[in-house]
């Protein structure tokens, strides 16, 4: 079923595309995470795809 919603639709984008990438280990972390929930490295990038994955 495709969401109709626009505002839906953002929300569900950004919970699925904005993270931070652990530098060292590569893992998933919150956005608002400052250190790697795995190795607990303070290196995070931030994963901030453009939008339009569609899943
Ligand atoms: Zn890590």
């Amino acid at each position: 079923m495709p969401i109709t919603d626009p505002e839906k639709k953002r929300i569900a984008q950004t919970a699925r595309l904005v993270m931070k990438i652990c530098f060292n280990c590569g893992c998933r972390n919150d956005i608002n995470a400052t250190r790697c929930r795995k190795c607990r490295n303070p290196y995070l990038r931030l994963k901030n795809r453009a939008l339009g994955v569609k899943k």
